[in-house]
C-alpha cells in the first residue's frame, strides 16, 4: 500500500513540506536538494537488511549483495577523494568526529579546535556535546580585526596546550583553510590532524577548492551539504588508522549500518565524479561571491569581508537586527536562512547578531549570478524595511516567482 493510502495524516505533511521546499528560496548553507536517483536509493528495500560489520566480515547471513553496495560506495569515495581508507557507515557528520576522538585520545586528554563564535561546530568540543564532556577541548578563534584564522596565534595555543589532536574545519567560516600550515603546527607539537570538511566536501570532490586529504591524518564529513548526497557521514583516513577507526565506529559508537543510505551515498559519489558536478560547484562559488558583493553594495557588513567558498555571514552589529529577527523576517517572505553567531557577538547563539547564507541549494535549482543578484536585492529590501508591509509583500511575490521560474529538476 502506498504512503498516501496507508497514512494520510503523515503523507499530507510530507506533501506540504515538498511544496514548502519548492516555493521557498533556500539559503541555508548546510542544506542541498538531492537527485531523484539519490532519493530512490534512500527509499529502497536495502532498508530491510541488517549488516553489522563490514563487507565480507558481517555478523549476519544474506549480506552478499549489501557487501557489493557498501564496497561500491567505498571504492567510489576512495577514487573521488583520492583517499587511502574510507568508512561510509556514519549516520551523520557528528559520529565520524567521535570515532576519531575516541580512536586517538583517552577520556580527559586534550584536543584543540575552533570555537563556536568563530564558526566551529558543536561536535568540536562544545560542553553541550559528548565531545566536550569526555575530552578536554582547548580552542582557537579568528583574529578579531581580520576575522581570518591566525596561524601564529594557533601555533602559540598549540604549543601551550600540547593537544593530542588538532581539529581544522568549521560550519560558518567563509574563507579557505591552509591545511599545510595546520599540519606543520600539528607535527611541531606532536599532534595528529583532523580536518572536518562537512560543509565543503562537495567543493573538494569537484576540485574547485583545495583538498585537505593529502595533509590530514583524518578527514571527516557529512554527505548531505555541498556534496549533495543523503543525510549521513563519511570518514577518510590514512591506511595505518583504518582498522582502529572502523572498530571504533562499529561496534564502538554505532550499531548496524543503514545500507539504503550507503547506497544513496554511492549514487552521490558517482554524481559528484561527473563533469556536471564540477560545473555546478564552480557556479556555487560564483553565486556566493555575487551574493557577497551585492550585499556589500547594499551596505551590509560581511564577516571577513566576503567569501571564498559557498557561504557568507552577515554581521548586523550590536545595534542592528538580531539573527533571530532577520531569520524570521526572511522566512515570512519565503527566504530561508539561519541565524549565526559572529566573531564579536555579545548575544547568545539562540538570538545571535548575524545570519549565514549559502548558495548550494539555489545553484542546484539552476540559479545563475543574475538570479542571485535579485535574491540579494530581495534580502536587502526585506531587512532594511522590517515594518513596511508593502515592501514585504512585494518581496514575497518576487521570491515565489523566482522559485517558480526555476523549479528543482528531478
Ligand atoms: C554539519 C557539520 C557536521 C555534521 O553534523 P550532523 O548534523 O551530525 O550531520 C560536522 N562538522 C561540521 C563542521 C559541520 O558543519
Amino acid at each position: 500500500m502506498n504512503l498516501a493510502d496507508q497514512d494520510k495524516e503523515l503523507s499530507k505533511i510530507i506533501d506540504r513540506e515538498e511544496l514548502r521546499q519548492n516555493e521557498t528560496l533556500n539559503l541555508v548553507a548546510s542544506e542541498n536538494h538531492v537527485s531523484r536517483a539519490v532519493r530512490e536509493a534512500t527509499a529502497s528495500s536495502l532498508t530491510n537488511k541488517y549488516a553489522e560489520g563490514y563487507p565480507r566480515k558481517r555478523y549476519y547471513g544474506g549480506t552478499g549483495l549489501v557487501d557489493e553496495v557498501e564496497q561500491l560506495a567505498i571504492d567510489r569515495a576512495k577514487k573521488l577523494f583520492s583517499a587511502e581508507h574510507v568508512n561510509v557507515q556514519p549516520y551523520s557528520g557528528t559520529n565520524p568526529n567521535l570515532a576519531v576522538y575516541f580512536s586517538v585520545m583517552e577520556p580527559g586528554e586534550t584536543a584543540l579546535a575552533m570555537n563556536l563564535q568563530a564558526g566551529g561546530h558543536l561536535s568540536h568540543g562544545s560542553p553541550m556535546s559528548i565531545s566536550g564532556k569526555v575530552f578536554r577541548f582547548a580552542q582557537y578563534g579568528v583574529n578579531l580585526e581580520t576575522e581570518l584564522l591566525d596561524y601564529d596565534e594557533l601555533e602559540k595555543i598549540a604549543k601551550r596546550e600540547k593537544p593530542k589532536l588538532i581539529v581544522a574545519g568549521a560550519s560558518a567560516y567563509s574563507r579557505l583553510i591552509d591545511y599545510k600550515v595546520f599540519r606543520e603546527i600539528a607535527d611541531n607539537v606532536g599532534a595528529l590532524l583532523l580536518v572536518d570538511m562537512a560543509h565543503i566536501a562537495g567543493l573538494v570532490a569537484a576540485g574547485v577548492i583545495p583538498s585537505p586529504i593529502p595533509y590530514a591524518h583524518f578527514v571527516t564529513s557529512s554527505t548531505h551539504k555541498t556534496l549533495r548526497g543523503p543525510r549521513g557521514g563519511l570518514i577518510i583516513c590514512k591506511e595505518e588508522f583504518g582498522e582502529t577507526i572502523d572498530k571504533m565506529l562499529f561496534p564502538g559508537i554505532q550499531g548496524g549500518p543503514l545500507e539504503n543510505i550507503i547506497a544513496a551515498k554511492a549514487v552521490a559519489f558517482l554524481e559528484a565524479s561527473k563533469p556536471e558536478f564540477k560545473t555546478y560547484s564552480l557556479s556555487v562559488l560564483d553565486n556566493a561571491k555575487t551574493l557577497a558583493k551585492e550585499l556589500e553594495n547594499e551596505g551590509f557588513r560581511l564577516v571577513s569581508g566576503g567569501t571564498d567558498n559557498h557561504l557568507l555571514n552577515i554581521d548586523f552589529g550590536e545595534a542592528g537586527l538580531t539573527g533571530k529577527e532577520a531569520e524570521k523576517l526572511l522566512e515570512s517572505v519565503n527566504i530561508i536562512v539561519n541565524r549565526e553567531v559572529v566573531p564579536r557577538d555579545k548575544r547568545k547563539p539562540y538570538i545571535s547578531s548575524g545570519v549565514r547564507l549559502g548558495t548550494p541549494t539555489l545553484t542546484t535549482r539552476g540559479f545563475s549570478t543574475e538570479e542571485t543578484k535579485l535574491v540579494a536585492k530581495l534580502i536587502s529590501a526585506v531587512l532594511k524595511n522590517p515594518a513596511d508591509e508593502k515592501v514585504q509583500s512585494e518581496a514575497k511575490n518576487s521570491a515565489l516567482s523566482l522559485a517558480k521560474k526555476l523549479p528543482f529538476s528531478d
